[in-house]
Formats: C-alpha cells, sequence, structure tokens
C-alpha cells in the first residue's frame, strides 16, 4: 500500500536504545524515523526511570549527609521541613532539561520523529497511531512508515501483581516518582534496585519501611558481602526485611493497604497481614514484545515477550533488529545504548555496502551494575558465589574503607572494595581480573575503572601499579590489587 513516509531505517521507542540508535543511524548519513508515543524522547530512562530517581536520591543523600553532622558540631537545628510539591518540581525541571535536549539533537541531526503508537503492519511497514496526552490516549489518526531496515526498542514496563487491588495507594516506580505524598508506613515489593532505591528516597523524606522479597535475599546479583554492609547501615530505615516471604493478597481498607504474607520456604516465619499507607509494587519488568504486531513482519516473540538476537543484535528476520529491555537481561540504559550502536552501525554498513561497520557486533565482556541507594552498591563481572559455583579459583583482593584516608575524613568509612583474580593453575599466579564490588558512597562512579580493567584483561599489578590520586576513594581499587598481589604492606 501507500506509505506516508519512506525511511532507511525505522526505530520503534524513544528511550535510551532507540534515540540512540536513531542517532548514530543519523549521523552515518541514513535517513531515520523514530516512532514514539510519549510527547517527550527518552523512554522509560529519562522520564520515570534512571534520571527522576537520581535527581530525588541526591536530594536524599544530601539530607542524610547534613543529619550527620549535628554530631560534628554544625546544628542546622530540628527536622527539615518537606515540601514535596517543590520538590517533585525540581525532579520535573531535571527531566525537562534532558529530553529538551533530546529533542533539539534529533533535529539537528534530521531525524523525523512520529508520535504515535507503532505496530508492524507487514516486513516493510509500520503504521503509526497518534498518541496524545502523556501517551496513552490514541487519537485515531494513523500514518504508515515504510522501512528498509528497522530497530525494535520498545522497552519494558513494570510488572503488576493479579491480586493487588486498583487503588491510589498502590503504586508502581512510575507512581512513586510521582512524590505525591510522603507516606507513614510504606511497603516495597520486590528487594531489587529500583524498590530500594524508591524506599531510600522516601524514608529518609520520613517513611517507615518494610521489604518484602521471595529470593533469600535483598539486592539479588550483586555479591553477598557487599549487601550485608548496606543491610547493616540501611536497618534503621525499616521496621521488617521479609526474605523468603511471598506477599500473595492484599486488600484496600480505609485505614490502608492489608497485605497477606506467606513462607516461601519451609521454616521462614511471616508477620501477620499488616497495613501500609502506600504499597510499592517493584517486583521486575515485563518486556513489551506481545504489543507491537511483531508477528505481522515475522518476528519471533518468547513467551515472556522478549525479543531474541545475535550479536549483531538482528532478530530471526535479517533486515529486523532489536535493542534494549525488549532484548533480555540486564535492562539497564548503558546496555541497551552499546546495542543501539551495534544496530545502527550493522544497518549503515549494509545498505551502504560498508563492510567493516557491517561487522559490528555486540561483545562486551560485562556490563555494570549499580544501586544509587546510600551507601551505593556496584559491581561487575563475576562475583565469588559465581565463581564458586562455576569452579573457577579465584584470589581476592578486599580493601577496607576502615583503612581509606578519605573515607575515614569523609566520615564514611562503612564501605569497602573487593576485586577477584583468575587464580587457576594456567593462570600461572599472574591470573587476570575477574569481577569486582565496592559497597560505600560514590561506589557507581568507580565501578567504570574495573569495567575497564576487566575488558583490557588486566592483573594485579597491572591495577595495584597504576597510580591512582591521593586521599580519593578510587585509590581503594589500587589497593584492593596491591591485597590480592600480597603487597600491600603500608595504607593510606
Ligand atoms: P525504554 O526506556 O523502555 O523505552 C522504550 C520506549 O518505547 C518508551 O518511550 C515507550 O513509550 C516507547 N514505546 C514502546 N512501545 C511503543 C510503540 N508500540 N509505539 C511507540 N512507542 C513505543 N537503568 C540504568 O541503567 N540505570 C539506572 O539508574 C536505572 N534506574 C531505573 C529506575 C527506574 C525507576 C526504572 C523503572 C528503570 C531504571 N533503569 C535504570 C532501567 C532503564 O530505565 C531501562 O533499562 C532503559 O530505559 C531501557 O531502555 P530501552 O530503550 O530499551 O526502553
Amino acid at each position: 500500500g501507500a506509505a506516508d513516509l519512506d525511511c532507511d531505517v525505522v526505530v520503534l521507542g524513544g528511550g535510551p536504545g532507540g534515540y540512540s540508535a536513531a542517532f548514530r543511524a543519523a549521523d552515518l548519513g541514513l535517513k531515520v524515523v523514530l516512532v514514539e508515543r510519549y510527547k517527550t524522547l527518552g523512554g522509560v530512562c529519562l522520564n520515570v526511570g534512571c534520571i527522576p530517581s537520581k535527581a530525588l536520591l541526591h536530594v536524599a543523600a544530601v539530607m542524610d549527609e547534613v543529619s550527620h553532622l549535628a554530631a560534628l558540631g554544625i546544628d542546622y537545628g530540628g527536622a527539615p521541613k518537606v515540601n514535596v510539591d517543590q520538590l517533585r518540581g525540581h525532579k520535573e525541571k531535571v527531566i525537562g532539561k534532558l529530553t529538551g535536549g533530546l529533542g533539539q539533537m534529533a533535529k539537528m541531526r534530521k531525524v523525523t520523529i512520529v508520535r504515535g503508537y507503532g505496530n508492524f503492519v507487514g516486513a516493510n511497514h509500520i503504521e503509526v497511531e497518534e498518541t496524545t496526552g502523556d501517551g496513552q490516549e490514541r487519537a485515531g489518526v494513523k500514518k504508515v512508515v515504510q522501512f528498509k531496515r528497522a530497530i525494535i526498542a520498545a522497552g519494558s514496563q513494570a510488572v503488576h501483581l493479579p491480586f493487588m487491588p486498583k487503588d491510589e495507594r498502590v503504586v508502581d516506580s512510575t507512581g512513586a516518582l510521582d512524590l505525591k505524598a510522603v507516606p507513614k508506613r510504606m511497603l516495597i515489593l520486590g528487594g531489587g534496585i529500583i524498590g530500594l532505591e524508591m524506599g531510600t528516597v522516601y524514608s529518609t523524606l520520613g517513611a517507615r519501611l518494610d521489604v518484602v522479597e521471595m529470593m533469600d535475599g535483598l539486592m539479588q546479583g550483586a555479591d553477598r558481602d557487599l549487601v550485608k554492609v548496606w543491610q547493616k547501615m540501611n536497618a534503621p530505615r525499616f521496621d521488617n526485611i521479609m526474605v523468603n516471604t511471598k506477599t500473595v493478597a492484599a486488600e484496600a481498607t480505609p485505614q490502608g493497604i492489608k497485605v497477606t504474607f506467606e513462607p516461601a520456604k519451609d521454616g521462614v516465619t511471616v508477620p501477620e497481614p499488616q497495613t501500609y499507607d502506600l504499597v510499592l509494587q517493584a517486583v521486575g519488568r515485563t518486556p513489551n514484545g506481545k504489543k507491537i504486531g511483531a508477528e505481522k513482519a515475522g518476528v519471533s516473540v518468547t513467551d515472556r515477550g522478549f525479543i531474541d538476537v545475535d550479536i549483531q543484535m538482528r532478530t530471526n528476520v535479517p533486515h529486523i533488529f532489536a535493542i534494549g529491555d525488549i532484548v533480555g537481561q540486564p535492562m539497564l540504559a548503558h546496555k541497551a545504548v552499546h546495542e543501539a550502536h551495534v544496530a545502527a552501525e550493522v544497518i549503515a554498513g549494509e545498505l551502504q555496502g560498508n563492510k567493516e561497520l557491517a561487522s559490528a557486533a555486540f561483545n562486551a565482556r560485562v556490563i555494570p551494575s549499580v544501586a544509587y541507594t546510600d551507601p551505593e552498591v556496584a559491581w561487575v563481572g563475576l562475583t565469588e558465589d559465581q565463581a564458586k559455583a562455576q569452579g573457577i579459583k579465584v584470589k581476592k583482593g578486599l580493601f577496607p574503607w576502615a583503612a581509606s584516608g578519605r573515607a575515614i575524613a569523609n566520615g564514611r568509612d562503612e564501605g569497602f572494595t573487593k576485586l577477584l583474580f583468575d587464580d587457576s593453575p594456567e593462570a600461572h599466579g599472574h591470573g587476570r581480573i575477574l569481577g569486582g564490588g565496592i559497597v560505600g558512597t560514590h561506589a557507581g562512579d568507580m565501578i567504570g575503572e574495573i569495567a575497564l580493567a576487566i575488558e583490557m584483561g588486566a592483573d594485579t599489578v597491572d591495577i595495584g601499579k597504576t597510580i591512582h590520586p591521593h586521599p580519593t576513594l578510587g585509590e581503594s581499587i589500587g589497593m584492593a590489587a596491591e591485597v590480592a598481589h600480597g603487597s600491600c604492606t603500608d595504607v593510606p
């Protein structure tokens, strides 16, 4: 049929994956159409994810820091007055600055943005129905985009438990970021990064927290030693940390949301039903694969809604690619961006007959994770438990921040830096770094160095002999390598 728009590549979804793919493709000279149902670019990450959560977490961290100053002779006098409307306004301004910037960057690159909800209607056509307001309402007006190549970057959304009542006291991360008011008692359903970050914000603003997690510990995926420190430092925020516990029922009552728990494992005791002023559902995110008409283009979607791709980000249909949350774990913005660049380069290479570009591939060894809580927890590569499970012998270098001059000067010496090196016989005592984790303030800003070390195959000497500035928290990475090497004799 006749198309309203014709392009080299259409990108479905304007999140970190989608806009990065569109920009890279345009920079490489392709004619690009970007389809997005929201009124701004940036997807979950900029609008209701990474960025707004960090705007609020920054404020919470400053508040916590200031509250410690009284003991050092700096007293601001009493509890802070919190104006949530003003705080929400600050967060909105941060989002506006970034999404506005993206709009300008799209214009500069002559990327055509089509606002609306896109569905494949064939192997080379997407039909876009215009959306209005916050992106939920459809306006009925439709446009057909014809493409040579497509990149699916439609992302994911929060999982909602089927038994949760429809009630304004039950929210997902988007609702929590809306920050309407500060509840007295809040339940965080799911002990992952997103739930714990939002819990940190609300608890600093004055809420008492409970958290319930089905698995045997909070922050699954992180090294248990790191989580132990986090939990000890954060214990005062919680009335109840429930692990190995299932949430099985919830009821809206005038007093609050009444939630019922059951053991997820034999021998676990759970409390009687509890009533909360706010319940945050943070039990994971589900990909949007089943909502884009993929079957019309012949693209396979898994039962759970993911789209499988090869290392060039290609789906089972050779001219259609997929990137970001929709292709699988870890659901992180920095992963989406790197995958986006690969897809755009492969496509440009193919359309322009450039073999080098066409052979681009996603082969990152590791993808770092960060919980931007207080303290932060950051990790990358193998954890000690994973090494054990895989039968890999490792040499450990652990540097406690109680021995870091800077951490002590900051009054925040509860952290540590832990590095793991290959200690298998084949490594002959010069094993490369396999993983690392940091718990402590600014851990997230330091984990990139460990990721670089892993990508470059560094060993204890490479890292330990690299001169880190003194006194910094980053110095702890060099010291941890020296500990592993057995040459750590003095501490700063
Ligand atoms: P998304 O960002 O989900 O973007 C998909 C876009 O596609 C959306 O804008 C959507 O409107 C649009 N779309 C979907 N279907 C259609 C359609 N049919 N037609 C038109 N448009 C469509 N990650 C980090 O790395 N660091 C963090 O600190 C971090 N914090 C987070 C905090 C929260 C509260 C949440 C919820 C997530 C956080 N994440 C974080 C995860 C991060 O937001 C995602 O990994 C990232 O946004 C994925 O990018 P994406 O491009 O794959 O998809």
